[in-house]
């Protein structure tokens, strides 16, 4: 691993509809992440992904941005979210990126950093799982990526409304992650410390794991403010507040 900071967001929900907010990652790109060790994306870089053939010039614009980026040197690490897990490799070619397998393992300092989305911890949110399951078969994709453009922008804008109903009238518990599955990942991966998002509640939890001390971050969303984690070469973390 290179020297220098590396850095982790999640949950930047980008979309054509909030311009702010792709300043906002633009200019994080050309300035924290600029001379980064590497940059790490813990998904739902985008609001909605409905495949790699998208013109919207919005998602143009964040592209070339990251392919300046990772041009200069910095690799460049995305994992899916729940969003934009359509995302593929014609995207991780034209910028530069790589795509990452969720659940990662990164050794620093000598700790074990677990890496993950989230939306996997969340168990207790039966319905999701089963709609997890089926859009992220191979056959729905397939019939997913048979559909013109125009289609599934129509479909992903109402499959967008259905759940934003859904998760309004689900009890916040339900919403969140479950001891069990944080454990369960912490001990299967044996990890130090977990870093995920998806729920959009940052903060750092402290757990014991089969005796051992185990921490969990979880990165904040991107709406209105930007932030980030940072992981020094000491292992020694830092939460950033980036301007808005
Ligand atoms: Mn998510």
């Amino acid at each position: 691993m290179a020297r220098g900071r590396i850095l982790f967001v999640s949950d930047l929900h980008l979309d054509a509809e909030a311009p702010l907010a792709i300043d906002q990652f633009i200019s994080f790109l050309r300035t924290e992440a600029r001379d980064c060790a590497a940059l790490y994306i813990l998904g739902d870089l985008f609001e909605t992904w409905i495949g790699d053939d998208d013109d919207d010039p919005a998602r143009g614009r964040i592209r070339a941005a990251l392919a300046e980026l990772t041009a200069g040197g910095v690799p460049c690490f995305i994992m899916h979210g729940n969003r934009d897990f359509l995302m593929g490799e014609e995207f991780m070619a034209t910028s530069g990126c790589r795509l990452l397998p969720d659940p990662t393992v990164l050794e620093r300092a000598g700790q074990r950093f677990v890496l993950t989305h989230g939306d996997t911890l969340c168990t207790g949110d039966r319905t999701y799982r089963r709609f997890r399951g089926v859009a992220r078969s191979g056959i729905a994709q397939y019939c997913w990526r048979a559909l013109p453009l125009a289609a599934r922008r129509r479909l992903a804008a109402f499959i967008r409304r259905r759940s934003r109903i859904y998760t309004q009238h689900q009890p916040q518990s339900i919403m969140d992650v479950t001891p069990a599955a944080v454990a369960a990942l912490l001990r299967s991966t044996r990890g130090d410390v977990l870093i995920h998002g998806h729920t959009h509640r940052p903060d750092v939890h402290h757990l014991h794991v089969e005796g051992r001390d185990c921490t969990r971050i979880v990165l904040g969303d991107w709406h209105g403010r930007g932030s980030a984690l940072a992981i020094d070469e000491d292992g020694r973390c830092t939460v950033l507040a980036l301007q808005s």
